[in-house]
């Protein structure tokens, strides 16, 4: 029981680890890409008011309130006819489904139609900004589809963006949270749980139908899959676990 509760984890330790994967996802022309650079502090991803200038995925690395992020800029969803484009579009809903936060931005111009390819992306697990908010008044009580909150912004002259830092961070946080004990924070790890887990189960069914011996061949297999999260590991395994994780040089 403990191992598995250890498993049901959410994979916050690996966040911590590696970074909450959170996307930038909207119509062309939203001002995602000027959003993340003002996030990043640079000139990551074009600019451009051409629609569909963001063809790939620009990924910048942050801290936002201690947890790293990893904040991914995407094409403009639309039902596009250049090829470059579609692949574009194709590679930002995939991106879309794999990440743990999605920032969806409309054009407050356009609100508050929201668009069919947006709205394909749009479930529980996204924060909505409405940006532009410069160029026409925006009532800071709207609520999106379902009742979402909106997040009012104006990526040109700043308006909004600390709100908008500020939900980031307390979503990345409650993402990575580390109060609950001690996480696994490496994939390896992890495996060697499902391991030593699947073990146990072959030794509370052989226990049963095989007797003594064949349980403590699995139960000897359960400790020493632990024992390699543990440290009690032979230098063999040591060895590997070096030359898997890092490269050395002559
Ligand atoms: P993307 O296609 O969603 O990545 O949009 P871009 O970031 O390339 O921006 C499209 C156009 O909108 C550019 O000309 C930006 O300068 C402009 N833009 C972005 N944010 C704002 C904003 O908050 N206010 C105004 N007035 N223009 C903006």
């Amino acid at each position: 029981d403990d191992l598995v509760r250890h498993l049901a984890d959410g994979r916050r330790g690996e966040r911590l680890r590696h970074g909450v994967h959170v996307a930038l996802l909207g119509p062309p022309n939203a001002g995602k890409s000027t959003v993340l650079n003002m996030i990043a502090g640079r000139e990551a991803a074009i600019v451009s008011a051409t629609e569909g200038t963001t063809r790939d995925i620009v990924e910048v690395h942050l801290d936002l309130g201690g947890v790293p992020v990893i904040l991914a800029d995407t094409a403009g969803l639309r039902d596009a006819d250049d090829e470059v484009e579609v692949k574009g579009v194709a590679r930002a809903r995939s991106r879309a489904a794999e990440v743990d936060l999605k920032v969806v931005i409309l054009d407050r111009l356009s609100w508050p139609s929201v668009p069919a390819a947006v709205r394909t992306v749009m479930d529980g697990n996204c924060l909505l900004v409405v940006n532009k908010i410069d160029l026409a008044p925006f009532d800071a009580a709207t609520v999106g589809p379902d009742g979402v909150a909106v997040l009012p912004l104006s990526a040109k002259t700043g308006e909004g963006m600390e709100t908008l830092l500020d939900h980031l961070a307390a979503a990345a946080r409650s993402l990575a949270d580390t109060s609950a004990g001690p996480l696994l924070t490496r994939s390896r790890h992890r495996s060697a749980l499902e391991e030593a887990k699947a073990a146990l189960d072959r030794a509370l069914i052989h226990w049963d139908l095989e007797g003594p011996e064949v349980t403590a061949e699995d139960l000897r297999l359960a400790i020493t899959t632990i024992g390699r999260i543990t440290g009690r590991v032979d230098v063999e395994d040591l060895l590997d676990v070096i030359f898997a994780d890092f490269c050395i040089g002559k």
